[in-house]
């Protein structure tokens, strides 16, 4: 079982992997499918990352930053008044 690392979200996240981009993608719980979330905890089968309905937690973070590698720019430029 995991959770997300950030301490203002703390949501229970599983680590599917994706085989199209050979990664592990943490994945909310609520867009998994019970019998997925079954495999995965008990360990019976493989449960891979489905981007038509699985949700990324990188999208649903409170803290997406934490995630990104390579950073952003949270406000494109449109706060810059000067
Ligand atoms: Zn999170």
């Amino acid at each position: 079982m995991a959770f997300c690392k950030e301490p203002t979200c703390k949501r229970e996240i599983f680590f599917l992997f994706n085989q199209e981009t050979g990664n592990t993608v943490p994945v909310d719980p609520d867009s998994m499918l019970e019998e997925e979330i079954y495999r995965y905890k008990t360990g019976s089968d493989t449960v891979y990352f489905d981007k038509s309905y699985h949700v990324s937690h990188f999208k649903t973070c409170r803290k997406p930053d934490n995630f990104s590698q390579a950073k952003k720019k949270i406000n494109g430029g449109k706060n810059d008044k000067t």
